[in-house]
């Protein structure tokens, strides 16, 4: 026997809601990222109605959400568009009182043979003012249905373990979970960023989290091949490509790092050397981002985190760049904080990984953690920076890196 409804999701915006007369242009980002995103698993209707999107699959292919796994996974990857607080696979149908009652017992069946729950509630909305009932007599009669054909169920209205939600509009829905969004502004709303991406566990982190306020992304990663393995590159690939669930496609260009390095760990200082490499990877950085049209730099950085974090390293690197702003999203988070996002976002497991940065390779035993400008003077004296940045950047090759799909 075919359903008597169809599966669709229903998806509830955040911030954008707060928006004054432009709130329609991220509407209509966060539309079309979720078209793009949902792309892979066939053609969706998305509308906006309110503070609420409806995504239905269109008739060349009706029934993709009536597989509970696919439905699954398209409901997360609903959820990783920045954009939306929560989102609900949801039973649509038509009918009368009956019918939904009818529903409410079926999603009950299906709720109970997953779960050992012994409470639930109702909640009802109508948009629908020539229904007959009004909400409140909805949530009792629905309510009482669920009651007598689930005898071992009672209500409780302030904790229960479930909840049955319906809705009444031109068609009549009932759901029960919201799955958490993870909130911000659809990405393409706030211009494009370099994210300066390590193999660690930050960096991958702060792109997530400047995508999430909106903005495009792109990467760069300073490779010292041999002294950063082939893997090491891989990994850092690997998290890009996690970022992107979130960010959509991200172009990482691969700075060939060795000889510039070497240069650096000939000619400077040693306790000047992590500083004076920072501010070669800024600098090399900020060029590409000029030539690529990003309009700031991105890192990792927590202040007092390690030694060329702490805020005088940080304002001189901060120097070594002429004129974009340098986000540093995690600068006020502790590493347990930043640890727990990375691992909301999936990128934890691969981040602890065991290949080394170039950072660790050349790392000075006793940096300078309160570097004055004086010593960055001293330091590089010795060095053709103009030189060094124009040879990282003419080595540079570029990846398009993109979502596995289905993930
Ligand atoms: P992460 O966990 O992101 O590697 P970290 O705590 O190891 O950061 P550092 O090594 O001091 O800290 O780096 C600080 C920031 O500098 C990183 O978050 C990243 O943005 C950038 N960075 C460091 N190494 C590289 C690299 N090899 N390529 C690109 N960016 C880098
Ligand atoms: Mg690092």
């Amino acid at each position: 026997m075919s359903k008597s409804y169809r599966t669709i999701i229903l998806a509830r915006m955040g911030e954008i809601t707060l928006k004054g007369l432009n709130r329609g242009k991220f509407e209509r980002q966060l539309i079309d990222n979720l078209r793009w995103r949902l792309k892979e698993y066939g053609a969706f209707s998305v509308v906006q109605s309110q503070s609420r999107i409806w995504i239905e699959p269109k008739d060349v292919n009706p029934d993709v959400l009536e597989d509970k796994e696919t439905a699954d996974l398209v409901l997360h990857a609903v959820t990783q568009v920045f954009g939306l607080v929560s989102a609900s696979l949801v039973w649509k149908f038509q009918g009368d009182l009956q019918t939904i009652k009818d529903h409410a017992n079926m999603l009950t069946d299906e709720i109970l043979s997953e779960h050992d729950y012994k409470t639930f509630k109702v909640e009802s909305k109508r948009g629908n003012k020539r229904f007959p009932l009004a909400s409140p007599e909805i949530c009792v009669e629905v309510g009482e249905a669920v009651l007598i054909a689930h005898p071992e169920l009672s209500v409780d209205v302030h904790e229960p373990d479930f909840i049955i939600y319906v809705e009444v509009r031109e068609d009549l829905f009932v759901y029960s979970e919201k799955l958490e969004g993870h909130r911000g502004l659809p990405v393409g709303t706030a211009g494009r960023g370099m994210l300066l991406l390590s193999g660690g566990i930050d960096s991958p982190v702060a792109g997530y989290m400047m995508a999430s306020r909106g903005m495009q992304l792109e990467a760069i990663y300073f490779h010292s091949y041999p002294y950063t393995s082939e893997r090491a590159l891989e990994k850092v690939k690997d998290l890009a490509r996690i970022v992107s669930q979130y960010s959509g496609t991200i172009k990482l260009h691969v700075c060939n790092f060795t000889e510039i390095q070497l240069n650096l760990y000939k000619n400077s200082p040693q306790d000047m050397l992590t500083i004076t490499m920072r501010r070669v990877m800024f600098k090399i950085a900020e060029e590409l981002a000029h030539k690529q049209g990003c309009q700031c730099l991105i890192t990792g950085e927590s202040l007092g985190q390690v030694a060329s974090q702490t805020i005088e390293a940080i304002q001189i690197t901060n120097e070594a760049v002429s004129d974009l702003p340098v986000f540093r999203p995690l600068i006020g988070l502790d590493k347990e904080e930043t640890c727990n996002i990375s691992r909301r976002i999936g990128a934890f497991e691969t981040s602890i990984l065991p290949y080394e940065d170039c950072c660790t390779v050349f790392v000075a035993k006793h940096p300078k953690t309160h570097p004055q400008k004086k010593h960055i003077v001293e330091a590089e004296a010795n060095l053709d920076i103009d030189a060094l940045v124009k040879q990282g950047v003419e080595g540079i090759d570029t990846y398009k890196i993109e979502r596995t799909p289905r993930t």
